[in-house]
């Protein structure tokens, strides 16, 4: 099997300032040369504090365009330039704040690795899916939205990150056997396409990790890591997170 780097990705959402960033910034600093890539995802507005600080770092979302008439959006181009070397795709809150359907986070997933960034595509399903028994067929069709638009071969420069929408932001997160089962069907369904891509890519799971749960998400054999949004505000908390996913392959 290939050996997988575990990442740890804080999803700062619209909160943060200057000051945290110093503060997370010379914390995460201290994961450089250990088995775990740590990424920020700050708000736009302090991705240049970010990437000065000297720590990996992406956006949230960036538009699906070229330059041009978009007034308020993030060009990806733009983002690459300032030092941005990833970008989210399709969170949960975009599809369901911003109507973001699986044809936009496709164009926006080709949009990034036109620009060089690489592309975390974020898949998962609502709570009524899962009590309807759909939780398969929405994260398969929300993958294969990229396939198809881009070939199987786009998914080796990308990682997925399942986050069951139920889990995001409400302390109820998926048990480490529910995410890991989520995380093996998203691997054997890749590896109907493609053995190498299903075997390195990296799948992190997101939805209310904190610093009680992570270790033994993070141990599941399909789990490369996680997307935290609360938790990466607190250094306390993240730095147990990124601890617990050192060397967890
Ligand atoms: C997220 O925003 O991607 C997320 C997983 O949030 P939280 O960790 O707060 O559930």
């Amino acid at each position: 099997m290939t050996q997988r780097k575990p990442i740890v990705a804080g999803n700062w959402k619209m909160n943060g300032s200057f000051e945290l960033v110093a503060e997370i910034c010379s914390e995460v600093k201290k994961y450089k040369n250990l088995n775990v890539d740590v990424i920020i995802f700050p708000p736009a507005l302090l991705l240049s504090e970010v990437v000065k600080n000297g720590i990996e770092s992406g956006t949230q979302t960036i538009s699906e365009f070229d330059a041009g008439a978009y007034t308020g959006e993030i060009q990806a181009q733009l983002a690459h330039e300032l030092g941005a070397k990833y970008t989210l795709i399709g969170h949960s809150e975009r599809r369901s704040i911003f109507n973001e359907s699986d044809q936009q986070v496709a164009d926006k997933f080709a949009q990034a690795q036109k620009s060089g960034l690489t592309p975390i595509l974020c898949v998962g399903e609502t709570e009524a899916e899962r009590e309807a028994a759909q939780t398969e067929q929405v994260v398969a069709r929300q993958i294969r939205a990229v396939i198809d638009k881009l070939g199987i071969a786009a998914l080796n420069d990308s990682v997925i990150a399942y986050e069951p929408v139920w889990a995001i932001g409400t302390g109820k997160t998926a048990t480490p056997e529910q995410a890991q089962a989520v995380h093996k069907f998203i691997r054997d369904m890749l590896n109907s396409y493609d053995k190498q891509v299903a075997s390195s890519l990296r799948i992190l799971y997101g939805g209310s990790v904190n610093e009680k749960n992570s270790e033994s998400l993070f141990a599941q054999a399909d789990i490369d890591g996680g997307l935290i949004g609360g938790a990466s505000l607190k250094k306390d908390a993240f730095t147990s997170i990124c601890n617990s996913a050192v060397g967890n392959v």
